[in-house]
């Protein structure tokens, strides 16, 4: 079943209608991008569902949760993490230090210690660099480590705004393949927004077009892939 339904959402920032009529569904275990240009909504989008931006109509469930309404937090701890557009990390502290954070901010201790190393294990760059200060890194390990504390509390659906924007391709498809891999391996569920199908196409089993705040298309990565 849909682990994500979105119906017939319309958000609303004062005169702007950013999102109409927008209906969207994301299966468990799924891969899908969300496509558009600059403007077209795709961050709305993403807020929307993690609670950050109340929609006027429509309804957004998550599992069998209702989540127009309910603050992020709350949104959240039902297992949700949102990776916002660039890279949210703590640049004057360690790397240790910013994934140990995204660890006990959202859970006890108790769970914190195999959850990092997990993560060490998910993302070698960063065991390499443990003690470099973050804002030191090359942007796309920055990147990787915004990823990195998002899927600390092991979400079952993880949304990532932009993770390629301005970064060079090879460290974008070694960011996606950590991302295919935490699938693989628990299932994680995946939206991820971007504003070219360029390198997507080849990672995701989905696409949705969005512009101007409307779906536009809607189909498989593989056909769409196809008729490039
Ligand atoms: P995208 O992520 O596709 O670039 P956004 O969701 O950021 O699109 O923006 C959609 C539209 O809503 C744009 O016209 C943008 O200027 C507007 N917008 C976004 N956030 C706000 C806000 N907080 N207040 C007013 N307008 C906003
Ligand atoms: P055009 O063909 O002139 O770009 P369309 O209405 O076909 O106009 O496309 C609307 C939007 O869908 C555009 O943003 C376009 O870039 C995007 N789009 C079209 N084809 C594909 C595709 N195969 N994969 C991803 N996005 C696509």
């Amino acid at each position: 079943g849909a682990l994500l339904t979105i119906d017939d959402v319309h958000v609303r920032y004062g005169d702007l209608v950013a999102l109409r009529d927008v209906s969207l569904t994301v299966a468990q275990g799924e891969v899908v991008c969300v496509i558009g240009p600059n403007g077209a909504g795709k961050s709305t989008l993403l807020a929307a569902v993690a609670g950050g931006v109340t929609p006027w109509r429509g309804s957004i469930r998550f599992g069998d949760t209702e989540v127009v309404g309910l603050r992020p937090e709350v949104v959240a701890r039902q297992g949700l993490s949102l990776v916002p557009e660039g890279r949210h990390i703590f640049g004057t502290l360690t790397v240790d230090e910013n994934l140990r954070i995204g660890g006990f901010i959202h859970k006890g201790r108790a769970d914190a210690k195999a959850d990092y190393e997990r993560l060490l294990e998910l993302f070698p760059r960063l065991r390499e660099r443990l003690n470099f200060p973050a804002g030191r890194l090359s942007g796309g390990e920055q990147q990787m480590l915004a990823v990195a504390r998002a899927v600390m509390t092991r979400p079952r659906l993880l949304l990532v705004d932009e993770p390629s924007l301005g970064l060079a391709p090879r460290i974008v498809d070694q960011i996606y393949e950590i991302l295919l891999d935490l699938r693989q391996r628990e299932g994680l569920t995946l939206v991820i927004n971007e504003q070219s199908s360029n390198r997507i196409l080849k990672h995701a089993d989905r696409i949705y077009v969005l512009r101007g705040g409307r779906i536009q298309l809607e189909g498989r990565a593989a056909d769409l892939a196809d008729g490039e």
